[in-house]
């Protein structure tokens, strides 16, 4: 666990005590500051009725405290904690924050953190697998894995690689990065920011904590992340900026865990982001091969009768889904769920690699009427209709992409059920010899 001298003697509100909360008052506790605590669920409050005061911050004078730390799920627009951290002038934090507050305390060490829409959690684990394939002590922390508070300190020359989300950037004031990097923008989340402008505001901010001799990184050409970049640029203030969207990298056709034009932008960024480390070529190039991938992220799940399986139910907005079909040349696609827009105008450009698309889920009648003329399509509704349908039609060197464009809640816990509910559909119909039935029947 991380513990740190900054926190000895003051006095913190902790308001959610699921992961990263909890990690935060095990870690403030043990550093000897006094808590208060509060979740809605009550086995949770009682867990920790002995290292914290229980109290609901909301009801609580709060006047005097350092910070409430609250959990990156409680939205902040509009909240009555914001407006009770306000009336009682104390800042709202997260454990990133803490995090940075702690870094004095640390042995010498780096801090990568990685922001963007899309690719977060893929370029995180990347750098952190290159960095450790060199030999480089590093962990993953931040939105990926276990809550960075919880982990035990890097010795020194350890680099602390933070997957950053913007609610995690939004409770964070001090994080200095030695190499900030943002993937790219795309409108998401914009039920808890203001538009799409705040969204992107929000993601800037992490430059905007970059010390002037650290490196930023800008890895896309989207509207957003370029005006993130002249911004940084126009301030003056940071003397290392590198664009990478326009960089090329080769043999990308031997890191078969890293395929489609997103990957290509991603590797592309984390070597830029390892090379400003001090990594070198014939360090991160073996590791681009040996890297696995991460579950549910373009991840191959089987390979049948030469029909390959590929699971990204991460895929939950267009923009991710667009360069997964630009992955393979012939796709049986799978797609639909919770719908977050009702377009698909990032996959356009990625139509002519589709063979046909089965529908799934509340945006499956939206998407069958979008794509009617632009390739076949069967309304499956539910993923192992679909699965059976896809695999019966593939035909050996094509593949079966669940990469749904949406969110996963109308029929699923979360990505990761949807993508599991796939990855047992696809077992079933190897079992059962179902590929490939149907090729008489297709009509190209
Ligand atoms: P995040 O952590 O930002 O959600 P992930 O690495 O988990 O990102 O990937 C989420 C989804 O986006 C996956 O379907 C993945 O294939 C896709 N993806 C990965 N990198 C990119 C990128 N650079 N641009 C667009 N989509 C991407």
């Amino acid at each position: 666990m991380i513990v740190s001298s900054a926190f000895a003697g003051k006095r913190y509100a902790i308001l959610g005590l699921a992961r990263s909360g909890m990690a935060a008052l095990e870690s403030l506790h043990a550093s000897g500051a006094e808590l208060l605590a509060w979740d809605n669920r009550e086995e949770l409050r009682e867990s920790v009725a002995d290292k914290a005061t229980i109290a609901d911050p909301l009801t609580s004078d709060l006047t005097g405290y350092d910070a409430i730390v609250v959990s990156p799920g409680v939205p902040l627009n509009g909240q009555p904690i914001a407006q009770k951290a306000a009336a009682d002038g104390v800042p709202i934090i997260g454990d990133i924050e803490l995090f940075s507050q702690a870094r004095n305390d640390l042995p010498p060490h780096r801090v990568v953190g990685i922001t963007g829409t899309n690719g977060k959690s893929t370029t995180t684990a990347l750098i952190h697998h290159i960095l450790a394939s060199a030999g480089v002590p590093s962990l993953m922390g931040g939105n990926i894995g276990v809550p960075i508070l919880s982990q035990e300190p890097l010795p020194e020359g350890g680099v602390y690689v933070l997957e950053l989300s913007s609610y995690q950037i939004d409770l964070t004031q001090s994080l200095d990065c030695d190499v900030a990097l943002l993937l790219n923008i795309s409108p998401d989340h914009l039920d808890r920011y203001d538009g799409f402008d705040g969204y992107a505001a929000s993601k800037a901010r992490l430059f905007d904590m970059l010390g002037s001799d650290h490196v930023a990184i800008f890895a896309s050409a989207d509207e957003k992340t370029r005006l993130a970049l002249q911004g940084l640029r126009d301030l003056g203030r940071v003397q290392n900026i590198i664009d990478t969207s326009s960089a090329e990298i080769d043999g990308q056709a031997d890191w078969p865990s890293l395929q489609g034009p997103h990957n290509l932008q991603n590797v592309i960024a984390a070597v830029a982001t390892v090379e400003a480390l001090g990594i070198a070529e014939e360090q991160w190039r073996p590791a681009l091969e040996s890297f696995t991938g991460l579950a549910h992220r373009m991840e191959r799940v089987a390979e049948a009768s030469g029909v390959l399986f590929v699971n990204d139910s991460k895929a939950t907005n267009p923009a991710s889904t667009g360069p997964a079909l630009g992955a393979y040349p012939k796709i049986h696609w799978i797609l639909g769920g919770l719908p977050k827009s009702d377009t698909l105008t990032e996959c356009e450009p990625f139509y002519r690699n589709v063979v046909k698309a089965y529908t799934i889920g509340e945006a499956g009648p939206m998407f069958g009427k979008l794509l009617a003329d632009k390739m076949p399509v069967e309304s499956c509704e539910m993923i192992l209709t679909a699965v059976q349908q896809a695999a019966a039609n593939a035909r050996p060197g094509e593949v079966v992409l669940l990469s749904p464009a949406c969110a996963s809640f109308d029929q699923f816990r979360d990505f990761e059920a949807r993508g599991e509910c796939f990855r047992t559909a696809v077992n079933s119909v190897i079992e059962n010899d179902l590929i490939g039935t149907a090729n008489s029947e297709v009509i190209q």
